[in-house]
Parts: structure tokens; C-alpha cells; sequence
């Protein structure tokens, strides 16, 4: 009696263990294909469906087999979640022509992502923007002034339907569906003109459209309580942003009305502490919230103080945006604490969604076995919650537990991970070394001298088309299967091609074109100390694109020379300057899965060191021009402002810390692309490059409203031509875009140059539109000739005789 009575208090404990998403592109890029097989025409719509359908499957099934006690359905998307919302919610661009009320079929669906689909006119796709601070990019909703909302989710529907046969039988097992929260959907969206044809932006204030979006919202959610579901997920993830007092109390008023659904809902926020509005998420009316735990580790102190006693509290603990093994001993005594005051209202889980971590470590055949053991992808996160959640319930895991320690140990002792040559180097940083030897004013006289330089110089960001003959040769080079001799005269025969056409179109500063490069963080880690590479650690980054992250898997160093071989013979072909081309810190940081165990700064400053030696050897093999490009510095941003300005203090210092070994009379550049950089323009200009090449063009310039406010000190080239499109720019809009720019950048300041590189489009429009470039700057500078003859002449006659 008494032991049945110990039985039941025990089940009273029972934590449960979930995840906020699984990867949907599938171990192999399953789904990958699929939709360029569709796309193409090379499969059916059904085939499509059916390939999605085995891999929903698949991945509700490896969440059932290790033990969770929910499987999440609805974060499956065949392009992007923030999309399926829209498709929900019929939120669909008047260009699409779509008939308001009927469902969202799936080639409109990929109209809206890509412009054009298999069925249905083209039309400019929807925006694209990067989700958060990560890597991934959603597809921007558009809201008209007049916008309505018809909701459509039978297809979120079916899926729980079939994840809940999958379920039958299995006691305890939850099918929770996820989906985007009303405030956080308005807010990723944007407000655009309601007329036809126009997609100009208009003073709407999104909230306004609040009241609709939410009896839209209250008609979903009630589908799906209707469906038997006892808990949904809605994720709020502008919760880690800073927000106004507008969208804080329009928290309220959402959860008020939608949470009168007979289905109790989780609001899970994720990427970062709460802070301030974590009191706010306590609050809200909803059965229980949902914490990131590693980024976001500062709220625990606080919220149990703030947690009304019947809500559920989800910890995120297993990181789901990083490859390392959970360190399970310190996670449990993390989590013991809420446990003791929780009891089963709390919930393991997964950080944010599992989205942003590759699909399998057991598909990995070549790591090293000191750290393979060490690492953990996403079927494997699972296992690690469930572990978690089981070890809290009483179970025994020791064997587990014992086994990761082992494995996070062995790897920290690697002789690979601790280089006591760098740490010291690191630790020796002094200020000195942060700076060039004269400011940019003396810098850019002696450069002058130097370079000879016209008036508006025209370059290119680095690339040149990557041409089938030089991705064969390098894939090819790759498997052993072309002796380095010939791989070496390929790229030889592509660098001689890039530099004779450049002197042909009439470029001033050459470049070698990166033949040699699949992937500009890859290509240098491949060559450093302290970089790991998997096979298949794919990550989705929008729609059917997957990077694949190297790892930051140990101390950082160059062995040897990394880039002098090519540039120089480059520049032996040429009398005129070719530039070194370099990938920066921040931007080998940034898209690489960082280390966990020291300082991003530290590991910035170590890549920065490895750099620098590069920088130094391109500078005695007579390289005059060096570009280190930081494409990503933006995108490394902390979400709250508050903590902006520690992050740029080291980024911009590590970039400097990788330049500044160079004589004045070496010009350094750097590049940046991708984002907005009107708010970090001070910081730009901190990196005090002689020469920063930044993408513009597709804003229309937009960049030159952040000189109105801050005078940008050094040389600017500002792209002139969206590198994005096959569209053959006109010469007269270039010429147009350089004189706006030279009303607020003075001229002997202006670069001009595409807004990137070129390795993606072909040699005929990429001739083409160089040719009409330097014909826009040769015409400027014949203008600002004449114009400085005129005004000799006029200053002349007026001179007495
Ligand atoms: N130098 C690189 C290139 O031209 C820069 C790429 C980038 O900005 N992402 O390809
Ligand atoms: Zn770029």
C-alpha cells in the first residue's frame, strides 16, 4: 500500500522533455532536392509533397524513439515558417494575384519566396531578411493598408493529424503544434502601399492591424484545440528585443483575447534574456512560458520570483544553435533547483528551435575521435533533453552522464584545443598593435604617391565568375582525383583570364578573381590551425540553401602562408595593383560554429593574430593593396542595443588588430554587404580601413543618408550595381548614383565598384556591366577635368593682364 502510495508521488514528478523545432532540410539535404527536382520539373507536386511527408515523419519519430513527451508538428515549412504564417493567415501580395479566401496552394507559396514557381506568373519575390541573430532568413510579409486576414490552416491541421495516429497508443506523448506569435509575426512584417504594383513603404502603423491579425489567430487556434491538441506553442521571440511601450502593451491585449482557446498555450521566447520583459511574459494569461537558457541564462536568476505558482516553466538548456555536447552533470544541477520548486511544471527543452543545428552527428564519418565525441547535432540534442528530463524523474542515466563528461573532458585535454603560443600572444595585445603607423590623412597622401590613382578609382569586390571548368577542377582536386600540378595550372590559366580581362575593360585596382575559393571562411579555415570541418553539418539559410558552418574547434594559428602564392603571381601578370584578398575575423567567426569555452573576443583576436601574419607576408611579396573583407560584422550585433557597443569595441579591434602591420603606404581595404550599416557607421569608420567597398545600390543609396549625420572620414566606394541580378546595369543610373554620392562624400573620396562579388554570375553581363562602370567613372572624371579647366579659365580672365 505504502509502496503504491511512494509509486504515485514519484509520477507526480514527471518533468517532460521537448523541442521548439527540429531541421526540415532532412540529414542528406532530402528536402533540398526535392525542391529543385520541383522546381526544375523534374518531380510532381505530389512527389514533392510526398518526399516532405517522409521526412515530417522521420523526424516526429526520432523525437517519439528518445523518449520526449511531446512531438512538435507545424515547424516543418517547404520554405521558410514565417512564410506558412502568411499562407495561414492568407497574407498574400496583391502582385500574386491571388484570389482573397481561397487557400494558399504551394506554387504560390514559392512565388511569394522566389518570384516564380512552376504554375503561375512571375513577379518580384517578397524580401527576405535574416531571422534574428542567426543565419537563417524568412520571407518578409507584406501588409497593405487595407489588409485582411482569411485563415487557411488545413495543412498545419493534417500534420497534427497524422502525428497524432503516429502517437496512438503511446502514453503521455503530447503532439504540441508550434506557431509564430501574432506580435512577433507584425513585427517581422511590413507595412507596404496598397496599390497595385507599387511596393513602396507607407507610414502604417503595423499594430493597427492588431485586432484582425488576432480574431484570425483566435479562428487557427481554435482549429487546432478542435483537434484534440492540449498544448500549442506560440513563439514570441521579439520578447529577447527591446520593445516599446506600444508592443509591450499590445502583449497584453493579444494574450487576453487569444488564449480563450480551449488549448493551453506555451509562449516561448528564445535568442536572449527577456530582461525587462520578462516580468511582462510572466504575466501574460497564457498556461506556460518557455525560456532560452543558454542565451538568455540571466533570466533564471529571476524568474521563479516572477512565475505565477500554476504555470508551466520550459528551460531551454540544450543550445540549439551550437554543435557542443550538452555538459549533462552541469545542466542537472542547473535545473535541480527549478525541479525542487517546480516539480512537473517544468519542462526540459531544447534552447530555441533545433533549426539552426545540423541534422545528424551520426552521419559524420571523418571527424577525429578526440572531437567527434565532443560535438552534438540535432538528433542528438534530442536524446539530450530526454536524458535531462529522465534524470530529473529519477531515472538512472549515470551511464549517459558518465559518458559525456568523458567526452567533454578527453576533448578539453586535446593537444589540439590549448596552444600556449597563442594564448600568449593574445594575452600580449597592446594598443600599439591596434594602429597603423599614421592616421588616414598622412596614410592617403603617401598612398597617392604610391598608387597613382585617377579620380574616382574603379575596382571589384574580389570574385570573378566561377566558371563549370573551375568548380570541376577544384571538386576534382578535392577527391585526389587531379594531381596538384594541374589543379595549380587551371587556377594559373583562370587568374591570367581575370587579370587580362580586367585590363581590358579598364579596372584600375585588379583582383584574382578566387578561383581557388569555394567559400571565403572555409577556404582560410581549411588552412588554419584549430578549424574542424564536417561532411554533412548542413544548415538551412533560406528556402533550399544550406551553409555548412567549419568549427572553431581549437586555438587558432597560421602554419603557413595562406593566399601569397596566387596573389603574387597574379600581380606579376600586371603593372597595376592587384589586392591581396583576405576574409576578416569577425566574418571567419561569425559564420563558423564558435567555441564555447573561451571568449568569442579571445577567439576573434586569435583568427585576428593568424591574419595579420598574412597580411604582413602579402606585404613583403609587393602587394600594395589588401582587402579584408567583414561581410558579416552587422550580423554579429547582440540584439539589445545596451550590449552593442561591447561587441563593436572588440570586433572593430580585432579587425584592426589584423591590419595594422602595414606601411602607410599600403592601402588596406574591406568590404561589408548583406545589411543595413547606417547605425554602425561610427564603427565602420573605428575600422579606419583606407577604403571600405559597401553595398548600396539596391536601396538606391539609402547608405548616404548615415553621411548627413556622421562624416564618413576615409574612401568610400559605395556599390554602384546590384551584383544580385543578371540585369546588365545602365550606364546613366551609375553615373547618377555617383554624383548623389559625391554631394555628400567629396570626390577625391569615391571608389566606384559593383555592391559585391561576381562569382555567381556569368563573364557576359559581368563584361558587360564592368565595361558600362568604369564608362560611368572615365565620363565623371572627364566632367570633373573639364569642370576644374573651366574654372581655371574663368579664374584666369579675370586676372588682370
Ligand atoms: N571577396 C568576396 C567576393 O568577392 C566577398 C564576398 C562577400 O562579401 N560575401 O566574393
Ligand atoms: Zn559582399
Amino acid at each position: 500500500m505504502s509502496f503504491t502510495n511512494k509509486e504515485s508521488l514519484l509520477d507526480l514528478k514527471n518533468v517532460k522533455g521537448h523541442i521548439l523545432g527540429f531541421p526540415r532540410i532532412g540529414a542528406h539535404r532530402e528536402l533540398k532536392w526535392a525542391l529543385e527536382d520541383y522546381w526544375s520539373k523534374k518531380i510532381t507536386q505530389g512527389q514533392l509533397i510526398q518526399e516532405a511527408n517522409n521526412l515530417k515523419q522521420k523526424n516526429w519519430l526520432t523525437q517519439i524513439e528518445a523518449g520526449l513527451d511531446f512531438v512538435t508538428v507545424g515547424d516543418f515549412a517547404f520554405y521558410d515558417h514565417v512564410l506558412n504564417m502568411s499562407s495561414y493567415l492568407g497574407v498574400v501580395p496583391k502582385r500574386f494575384q491571388h484570389k482573397q479566401g481561397a487557400p494558399v496552394d504551394l506554387d504560390t507559396y514559392f512565388r511569394i519566396a522566389r518570384g516564380r514557381s512552376v504554375k503561375g506568373e512571375d513577379a518580384p519575390a517578397s524580401d527576405m531578411t535574416k531571422w534574428f541573430d542567426t543565419n537563417y532568413h524568412y520571407i518578409v510579409p507584406e501588409f497593405s493598408t487595407n489588409q485582411s486576414f482569411n485563415v487557411n490552416g488545413a495543412s498545419l491541421i493534417q500534420d497534427i493529424k497524422r502525428a497524432q495516429e503516429l502517437a496512438t497508443g503511446k502514453q503521455g506523448l503530447g503532439v504540441k503544434p508550434v506557431i509564430i506569435g501574432p506580435l512577433s509575426y507584425l513585427w517581422l512584417g511590413k507595412a507596404v502601399e496598397a496599390e497595385e504594383g507599387s511596393n513602396k513603404a507607407v507610414t502604417l502603423d503595423k499594430l493597427d492591424l492588431l485586432p484582425d491579425l488576432l480574431n484570425a489567430y483566435s479562428e487557427l487556434l481554435n482549429d487546432m484545440a478542435q483537434q484534440g491538441v492540449d498544448w500549442i506553442q506560440i513563439d514570441e521571440p521579439i520578447l529577447s528585443l527591446d520593445l516599446s511601450i506600444e508592443w509591450k502593451s499590445a502583449f497584453e491585449r493579444a494574450y487576453f483575447q487569444i488564449t480563450k482557446t480551449s488549448s493551453k498555450i506555451l509562449l516561448a521566447s528564445y535568442f536572449g534574456p527577456l530582461n525587462e520583459n520578462l516580468a511582462l511574459a510572466c504575466s501574460l494569461p497564457v498556461a506556460g512560458i518557455h525560456l532560452d537558457g543558454v542565451a538568455g541564462h540571466s533570466d533564471l536568476a529571476n524568474v521563479l520570483d516572477k512565475l505565477p505558482t500554476y504555470k508551466v516553466l520550459s528551460l531551454g538548456i540544450v543550445n540549439g544553435r551550437n554543435i557542443w555536447r550538452n555538459d549533462l552533470s552541469k545542466s542537472l544541477t542547473l535545473l535541480q533547483p527549478f525541479c525542487d520548486a517546480l516539480g512537473d511544471r517544468l519542462w526540459v527543452a531544447s534552447s530555441c528551435s533545433l533549426l539552426h543545428s545540423p541534422v545528424d552527428l551520426g552521419s559524420e564519418a571523418k571527424l577525429t575521435d578526440d572531437l567527434k565525441p565532443a560535438l552534438s547535432f540535432a538528433v542528438q540534442k534530442i536524446s539530450e533533453v530526454a536524458t535531462l528530463a529522465s534524470a530529473l524523474n529519477g531515472k538512472d542515466v549515470s551511464e549517459k552522464i558518465t559518458d559525456a563528461n568523458h567526452a567533454i573532458q578527453t576533448r578539453a585535454q586535446s593537444t589540439t584545443v590549448h596552444n600556449e603560443q597563442v594564448r600568449d600572444k593574445v594575452d600580449g595585445v597592446t594598443d600599439g598593435l591596434l594602429n597603423r603607423h599614421s592616421p588616414y590623412i598622412q596614410r592617403s597622401l603617401a598612398q597617392r604617391a604610391a598608387l597613382n590613382l585617377p579620380l574616382y578609382p574603379t575596382t571589384t569586390i574580389g570574385s570573378f565568375p566561377q566558371t563549370k571548368e573551375i568548380r570541376s577542377a577544384r571538386r576534382l582536386y578535392k577527391k585526389g582525383e587531379l594531381p596538384k600540378i594541374a589543379y595549380d595550372s587551371a587556377m594559373e590559366y583562370s587568374i591570367r583570364q581575370a587579370i587580362s580581362e580586367q585590363e581590358l575593360i579598364g579596372l584600375d585596382v585588379l583582383v584574382h578573381g578566387e578561383a581557388e575559393r569555394n567559400d571565403m571562411v572555409e577556404y582560410f579555415g581549411e588552412q588554419l590551425n584549430g578549424y574542424a570541418f564536417t561532411e554533412y553539418g548542413w544548415v538551412q539559410s533560406y528556402g533550399s540553401r544550406c551553409v555548412k558552418p567549419p568549427i572553431i574547434a581549437g586555438d587558432v594559428s597560421r602554419p603557413a602562408p595562406m593566399t601569397i602564392n596566387w596573389i603574387q603571381y597574379a600581380q606579376s601578370l600586371t603593372k597595376k595593383p592587384v589586392k591581396g584578398m583576405l576574409t576578416g575575423p569577425i566574418t571567419m567567426l561569425c559564420w563558423s560554429f564558435a567555441r564555447e569555452d573561451i571568449s568569442l573576443k579571445e577567439q576573434a583576436y586569435q583568427i585576428g593574430l593568424a591574419l595579420r601574419e598574412e597580411v604582413a607576408d602579402l606585404e613583403n611579396a609587393g602587394i600594395t593593396v589588401i582587402q579584408m573583407d567583414e561581410p558579416a560584422l552587422r550580423e554579429g550585433l547582440p540584439l539589445r542595443r545596451a550590449d552593442w557597443s561591447e561587441y563593436l569595441k572588440w570586433a572593430v579591434d580585432a579587425f584592426r588588430l589584423s591590419v595594422a602591420v602595414v606601411q602607410d603606404t599600403t592601402q588596406i581595404h574591406t568590404h561589408m554587404c548583406y545589411s543595413e550599416f547606417n547605425d554602425i557607421i561610427s564603427s565602420i569608420a573605428d575600422l579606419d580601413a583606407d577604403v571600405i567597398t559597401i553595398e548600396t545600390s539596391r536601396s538606391n543609396m539609402e547608405l548616404l543618408n548615415a553621411f548627413e549625420a556622421f562624416e564618413y572620414p576615409n574612401e568610400i566606394g559605395p556599390g554602384v550595381y546590384d551584383i544580385h541580378s543578371p540585369i546588365v546595369p545602365n550606364q546613366e543610373w551609375m553615373q547618377a548614383l555617383i554624383e548623389k554620392a559625391a554631394q555628400r562624400i567629396p570626390a577625391e573620396r569615391l571608389w566606384v565598384n559593383p555592391d559585391c562579388g561576381l562569382k555567381t554570375r556569368g563573364w557576359p553581363e559581368t563584361r558587360e556591366a564592368l565595361t558600362l562602370m568604369v564608362s560611368a567613372a572615365t565620363t565623371l572624371r572627364a566632367q570633373a577635368v573639364a569642370g576644374s579647366n573651366k574654372q581655371v579659365k574663368e579664374h584666369a580672365s579675370v586676372e588682370p593682364a
